[in-house]
């Protein structure tokens, strides 16, 4: 052993995030959240074209392009779909994520014309209440659909929904190619989805492309534009990250009390384009581009927790990006600039902005409470809130 392979062996690592601090997963692709014992089985059964590499090799989990992360994407959603394969990764991914101190989680689910939808969501429902049932976690689905699948499989999607009335389905998002049109075309099944069906909205907004945060504010409908926390509805961007870009944006989105989902690792991972494409907007691009691809240190995160903007936590697509929300926590902190009582205020955030009934809201607060009560009477938690304790009590950086 060298002797920097030994003194890094006694050194303890440094304290980035304690396991017992509340911790929200506020936006995950739960088909993607696959285990990497169960990604290992699939690839034996040759059921991605994805090969082992995939795990260890470090710039395979890196996309210089947003084509080359959708390439991946796709090699890997559908061997995830059944009912059986999707209680499983629900299951798994939530008694994981709970062990890391997570209070609270809404998944996203996709919506894919032909599949069966029920079965999948009951498979789902099935999951997150066993995961309650075994470790006190409370979890919530976003039901989403693809850009490029344009706005009648929206419609379809949303209505699928209300034919269900699944208490565990509490919002609609759309996800994919953010060129794809514009959130203008979607104005209809946003108000269709808030007004009809009464579910939140969490789009992915301005992660690729900054026209989209324009288009949304104009795209949704008045009531969720003027309570953007609604009882039991809440209004949240997807990403938002590209709004650093304008000072004027920014303002319009911190007056709009609109939460944003960052995710760390996503940004990290998926490159953006090099010119900003904000296409027949009026707003100045007053700000220097910043480059998070690769590294954190640049990330805009700790501008938007600043200025005001609500800001909560998510993985996106654990597998493809080799995170869970633990992870997540961690990186806001030790590479992002977050604080403690940041990451703390970013799980507040996620309760305030999570689309559940008040009693819930409270009791999921009140976690958070007692553990910042005994923060700060000097006591550390040895549990979580959901009092499961863990033989290490101190969440790491994992290794890249
Ligand atoms: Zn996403």
């Amino acid at each position: 052993m060298s002797k920097s392979d030994s003194s890094s062996a006694l050194t303890p690592e440094p304290v980035w995030v304690p396991v017992p601090l509340p911790k929200a997963e506020m936006h995950v692709h739960i088909s993607l959240a696959l285990s990497v014992e169960s990604f290992i089985r699939r690839v034996k059964k040759k059921r991605t074209s994805i090969k082992l590499d995939f795990l260890i090799e470090r710039e395979s989990r890196y996309y210089p392009a947003l084509q080359d992360f959708h390439h991946t994407y796709e090699a890997m959603r559908h061997i995830t779909s059944t009912p059986i394969e999707l209680a499983e990764v629900t299951q798994t991914y939530l008694e994981r994520i709970a062990r890391e101190g997570c209070i609270y989680a809404e998944l996203s689910f996709s919506y894919r014309p032909g599949a069966d939808f029920a079965a999948q969501i009951e498979a789902i429902s099935e999951a997150i209440e066993v995961a309650r049932h075994n470790m006190g976690i409370e979890t919530r689905i976003v039901v989403t659909t693809l850009r490029d699948a344009g706005p009648a499989v929206a419609e379809e999607a949303i209505r699928a929904c209300m034919k269900i009335k699944s208490p565990y389905i509490v919002a609609f998002g759309l996800v994919g190619d953010e060129a794809m049109g514009s959130l203008l075309d979607y104005k209809d099944q946003f108000a269709l989805a808030w007004n009809e069906a009464g579910l939140g909205l969490c789009p992915h907004v301005a992660e690729q492309s900054l026209h989209n945060a324009v288009d949304f504010m104009s795209a949704l409908p008045k009531a969720a534009l003027k309570n953007p926390r609604g009882p039991g509805q809440k209004v949240r961007l997807g990403h938002g990250t590209l709004v650093y870009r304008s000072s004027e944006l920014m303002k319009r989105m911190l007056d709009s009390g609109i939460c944003f989902e960052v995710c760390l690792s996503a940004n990290k991972r998926i490159n953006v384009p090099q010119q900003v494409d904000v296409r027949g907007t009026k707003f100045v691009v007053d700000r220097p581009k910043r480059e998070y691809f690769q590294t954190l240190a640049d990330h805009p995160m700790l501008d938007f927790h600043k200025s005001g903007i609500p800001l909560c936590l998510g993985s996106d697509n654990p597998l493809l990006m080799n995170t869970n929300i633990g992870k997540e926590y961690a990186l806001a902190r030790k590479f992002a600039g977050a604080s403690i009582t940041d990451c703390v205020q970013f799980t507040r955030n996620a309760i305030a902005y999570a689309n559940v009934d008040a009693i819930t809201e409270k009791r999921l607060l009140h976690l958070v409470d007692v553990y910042e009560s005994k923060i700060k009477s000097g006591f550390q938690p040895a549990t979580t809130a959901l009092n499961y304790k863990a033989a290490f009590s101190l969440a790491k950086v994992w290794p890249d």
